[in-house]
């Protein structure tokens, strides 16, 4: 590690609600090894498991499936379901929704819920059918909406919810709101899948019929907190029923963690998305002190390494920065970088969404316009993600206000 990011060698144990009487979070194995242990059959975690994360029963006397005996017995232990709670509510004019989440300890994390999602998924075949309809206007985000022919009768809603996966965040890119935080700490797997399930029980989301997108992009770097992140991407496809091509991780460029990322299962393998935002390390240096670490070129080996699926694309943020990174000159050279690196990439424009404090500027709309033709005439897919829910700080880089409110 060099001297400029001592601390990231102790992030990875830093968790404090590791242990614990909390059930949510142990999966069904853990859960059935829980249940022998107490002299109970095997198929009792299975059962606990099914409420825990199909059901999603957060009361553990509630869980009527066990016997009463044993939910009374668990509870005199100690034990609880222990699933993080929506504390508090903010809500857009946009329809945007962020929450604060409060977790055992009484600290709180910042989870976004996106009716009809940001446009972050166009172009990744993640939404499958739907991203095909995509150019056409979209209906009101606060409508139910029809995805599959009217015979077939099934009404299923769009969202994307920005999960959190630390609270605060070391990285300290110059843009971005959550870097003013510094890290507190690293969430649980239960707490990061936790934040998943509260949405879920809010907006009465039912899992196989409606189409939530989960983004871990929220506070924090998900690779610096590498287990739990995975360990909760396990949770919610294993136990909750999610599917992985519904979600996405993004990365400020954490090269051990994409070569982690790389090797894991592709039933079990979220998409990458590469927080990159500069076409080169002199510019991305100065914005993400990350890059003297590791440099463009070295995030972009490691990203080759991922075996990605038919029609997977990697994705490229790029937040703008009025004046610093929006010129064209910058949009052909990262078109020159991403060609080079011969991904199939495509890149997500995000306009600089303001905060205090903050010494940058929101690109204007015709420098944005114009940058995103420049990729695409130079072959790149390029997308602008729609600002959501910027009036209560809802938005990419505005998650701070948990330690404030
Ligand atoms: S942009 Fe992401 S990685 Fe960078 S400081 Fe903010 S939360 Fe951390």
């Amino acid at each position: 590690m060099p001297d400029d990011f001592p601390q990231l060698a102790q992030i990875e144990s830093s968790n404090p609600m590791a242990e614990g009487r909390t059930l949510f979070g142990l999966d069904a194995e853990a859960l059935s090894a829980l249940m022998l242990e107490a002299g109970q059959p095997a198929f009792r975690g299975r059962q606990l498991a099914e409420a825990l994360y199909r059901q999603r029963i957060a009361d553990l006397d509630a869980i009527t499936t066990l016997p009463k005996a044993l939910r009374q017995r668990l509870i005199a232990e100690g034990w609880q379901v222990g699933r993080p709670t929506i504390a508090q509510v903010f809500q857009s004019n946009d329809g945007t929704e962020r929450y604060l989440v409060e977790l055992e300890d009484g600290l709180t994390v910042e989870t976004v819920w996106m009716p009809e999602g940001d446009d972050g998924e166009v172009g990744d075949d993640s939404d499958g059918e739907i991203s095909q309809t995509l150019g056409a206007p979209g209906p009101d985000f606060r409508t139910w909406e029809t995805n599959k022919p009217q015979s077939a009768q099934k009404i299923v809603r769009r969202a994307t919810i920005c999960v959190s996966s630390q609270i605060g965040c070391i990285v300290n890119c110059q843009f971005c709101l959550t870097a003013k935080l510094g890290l507190q700490r690293n969430l649980t797997a239960g707490e990061i899948a936790g934040q998943v399930l509260a949405v879920f029980d809010r907006h009465a989301v039912e899992v196989g019929r409606d189409r939530v997108n989960l983004v871990f992009m929220g506070m924090g770097e998900p690779f610096l907190n590498y287990d739990s992140f995975i360990a909760a991407v396990r949770l919610l496809v294993r136990e909750a029923g999610l599917s992985p091509r519904r979600m996405t991780v993004s990365t400020s460029g954490i090269v051990p963690g994409i070569l982690r990322f790389a090797a894991e299962q592709p039933e079990l393998r979220p998409r990458l998305a590469v927080s990159l935002n500069a076409p080169n390390d002199t510019i991305r240096t100065e914005i993400m002190p990350i890059n003297r670490k590791w440099p463009i070129a070295e995030v972009i080996d490691a990203t080759r390494q991922i075996p990605l699926r038919s029609h997977e694309r990697i994705t490229f943020e790029y937040v703008l920065l009025g004046g610093v990174t929006d010129q064209l000159t910058h949009a052909r050279e990262l078109a020159r970088q991403l060609r080079r690196s011969g991904l199939a990439a495509k890149v997500n424009l995000i306009a600089w969404n303001p905060g205090p404090d903050i010494p940058y500027s929101t690109p204007q709309p015709e420098a944005v316009e114009a940058f995103r033709s420049a990729l695409i005439s130079a072959g790149i897919p390029a997308y602008l993600r729609k600002p959501r829910g910027r009036d209560i700080y809802a938005a990419c880089g505005q998650l701070k206000r948990t330690v404030e409110s």
